[in-house]
């Protein structure tokens, strides 16, 4: 592979006047950009009246960017719609669950359903890659703008009623069949044609049939994964070999109903937006969450890379701002994202906006256009470090550890959160509590630094790991438990979570004592459970003489949820040792071995004391060699192209650090090569 490393910059040339632009152009050169993101909300400029396209302003700004030896990423752009599009077919608008009709003006609005808006956005589309696919300096496209974000996953117009019926047809043939599977004898909701079944809007108090709310989820994201291959299948026919087509996706990964891998399968990689920190946060993210959330995007596509369209480079948010970060942080995390698989960082975005909805999201520099501090240490990092982050960036990442996501789980997740533990929502279209749980559950492998994929049960290859850890794997596929069952007897090592086991495919509590399909493999029963909402339960660790006493002077918890453990073959690693609980004494916590492998069975989330001391133990008895270099500190090993070791030493802490005998400073990175 081919050293790669692309810095660029998102820029909206139609918000400045034109006497700024060739200064921009210029000075984006000059600092070390490659490439420059337009287009991605300029339906307007490029079909001022229906059917009436005019390309003169790109055109020009193109040939700006060409006179400068600087490439474009174009953003297609139907994240919006033109005022004569609603002024044609006002049902294009969308409309929520919560009955608000969205409204022109603002983004996101357009139904994915609406056949006009499907229409008109084909068309543009196949005009810009008609103008633009055959031009050098494009080097890449960049499908729509966060599709499904703030609430955009959900739809309940009549387009979408109509949609949904044909959907619901289509899976289950038959209306029996339907009813079925979903229970409708339930409350008497057994319906006769597919016709009769409701678009999951908001209730007053009891919602819909999880079933129901299930399928919304799969025909939702069916229909926004169908919205982005047919831009992809337009664009792909008219372009260049050297041009790359990608989506900008959001975090939190899991937090809304589409499929991110269906979402970019049909493209060359995916895209991301990195925020570390936004809005009203008082505090960024901790480093082991950006780190889950890097590591899941880079597993959602084969390429094993991905590329970050929009990088935090000015603190931001849209009615309310939080927490600012230093910007020597700004630059970790860049650092940061590439160490963890990022190939191409496009700042977001050039200049602060002087006007509109995002007025406080600031950029790189602020609308007086002075050089700020950020920008500083950006164009300083950017040119002293390419050199030697662009030798590994686009090389593969080995791993031998997984995280194991399951779409169909963390959907549930959504609608029905189990405790108050697992509820967590930062926005009111957002419920990032599967999230919350995963990345606590990847968080020993960045504090013990040991490199890990995040896949999904659907494409992880089980053979390429030493250790998978698969927490809240609620709808169980018998096929993929016993793929888990022959992996472990060959000698895999696998981390089990509560809750796994408990639903069918089609989401029946399973008939089986829990963790029903995986009884045998972990070696324990599970016959009554509390959720612990934002409480917690004394531990006793009692893996070890050492960790036992440990345990008894230093307060180990679980969270969130407690499985009261019956073993049958299993070891028990930690009991509950909590006056307050009727269940004290009983196992939290066990390990089975199973053929040449091991079952670890979690039935509580092992608060932050729990996890240092137990992963130590799992991960060493995987055969990994896990290394805790001190909280904050994230060492990340890559290859270079040529074959050298590399490794990425990051400091998420404001204190000078000594690792290796070399000082980091203060949110630093160190970059060792050939060791
Ligand atoms: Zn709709």
């Amino acid at each position: 592979m081919s050293q790669t490393l692309l810095w660029g910059v998102d820029w909206y040339p139609e918000q400045w006047e034109k006497t700024l632009w060739e200064s921009d152009v210029q000075r984006m050169a000059a600092q070390g950009f490659h490439a420059v993101r337009i287009m991605e909300f300029a339906w307007p400029i490029l079909e001022p009246k229906l059917g009436t396209y005019d390309f003169t302003f790109f055109d020009e700004v193109l040939e700006l960017l060409e006179r400068y030896n600087l490439r474009a990423v174009l953003g297609t752009p139907t994240a919006i719609m033109p005022a004569w599009l609603v002024d044609q077919d006002p049902t294009v608008l969308a409309v929520h669950p919560s009955r608000l009709s969205r409204d022109f003006g603002c983004r996101r609005m357009g139904c994915m359903n609406a056949p006009s808006y499907q229409e008109a956005a084909r068309r543009l589309v196949q005009a810009i890659a008609d103008h633009y696919g055959n031009k050098q300096v494009v080097i890449g496209w960049q499908i729509d703008n966060e599709i499904g974000h703030e609430g955009s996953d959900h739809c309940v117009c009549d387009h979408c009623r109509a949609a949904w019926h044909r959907w619901l047809a289509e899976r289950y043939t038959t209306i029996e069949n339907l009813n079925e599977k979903w229970g409708t004898i339930f409350w008497g909701s057994t319906y006769s044609r597919f016709d009769q079944i409701p678009l999951p809007r908001q209730q007053v108090a009891t919602s819909h049939n999880p079933a129901l709310l299930l399928d919304y989820d799969r025909f939702s994201s069916d229909t926004a994964v169908l919205w982005a291959e047919t831009q992809v299948r337009i664009i792909r026919e008219k372009t260049l070999p050297h041009q790359f087509i990608t989506t900008n996706l959001y975090p939190a990964p899991l937090s809304q109903c589409i499929d991110m891998e269906d979402m970019v399968r049909t493209m060359d990689a995916a895209g991301w937006d990195n925020y570390p920190v936004w809005g009203n946060q008082d505090e960024s993210l901790p480093y082991f969450f950006t780190s889950y959330v890097l590591s899941y995007v880079r597993g959602l596509h084969p390429s094993g890379t991905f590329k970050v369209m929009e990088e935090f480079s000015g603190i931001q948010g849209h009615t309310q701002l939080g927490h600012l970060p230093p910007p020597e942080q700004v630059v970790l995390w860049t650092n940061q994202a590439i160490a963890r698989g990022a190939n191409a960082i496009f700042y977001f975005r050039w200049r602060t906006a002087p006007f509109a909805q995002e007025q406080l999201c600031y950029g790189i520099r602020d609308t007086d256009n002075v050089e700020t501090e950020r920008e500083r240490h950006i164009i300083k990092n950017i040119q002293t470090l390419s050199p030697v982050l662009k030798t590994f960036a686009s090389e593969p990442i080995s791993a031998r550890v997984c995280l194991v996501y399951d779409r169909d789980s963390s959907r549930l997740i959504r609608e029905q959160p189990l405790s108050l533990g697992m509820e967590m929502r930062p926005a009111p279209y957002m419920q990032v509590g599967y999230d919350a749980e995963l990345a606590r559950w990847f968080a020993p492998y960045v504090i013990y630094n040991v490199t890990g994929d995040i896949k999904s049960t659907r494409s992880v290859t089980l053979e390429n790991y030493k250790l998978i850890s698969l927490p809240l794997y609620e709808l169980t596929d018998e096929a993929f438990v016993i793929r888990l069952t022959n992996w472990v007897a060959q000698g895999g090592h696998l981390v089990l979570g509560w809750r796994s086991g408990s639903r069918t495919r089609d989401n029946w509590n399973t008939d089986r004592v829990l963790p029903g399909l995986f009884r045998e493999l972990a070696g324990v029963q599970v016959r009554s459970f509390e959720a612990l909402g934002k409480g917690s339960v004394r531990l006793s660790l009692m893996d070890s003489l050492i960790h036992r006493l440990i345990s008894t002077f230093i307060p180990c918890k679980g969270e969130v949820w407690a499985d009261i453990i019956e073993t049958d073959t299993a070891q028990v690693i930690a009991r509950y040792h909590d006056k307050r609980k009727h269940y004290s004494g009983k196992p939290a916590i066990t390990c089975n071995k199973f053929g040449a492998g091991s079952v670890w069975y979690l039935g509580t989330s092992p608060d932050a004391t729990t996890t240092f001391f137990l992963y130590k133990t799992i991960l060493k008895q995987a055969g990994l060699e896990p290394r805790f270099l001190g909280l904050g500190i994230e060492e990340i090993k890559r290859t270079s192209h040529d074959g050298n070791n590399v490794t990425v030493l990051l400091n998420h802490t404001p204190k000078k650090k000594r690792i290796y005998g070399r000082i980091i400073p203060p949110w630093g990175t160190i970059v060792i090569e050939g060791e």
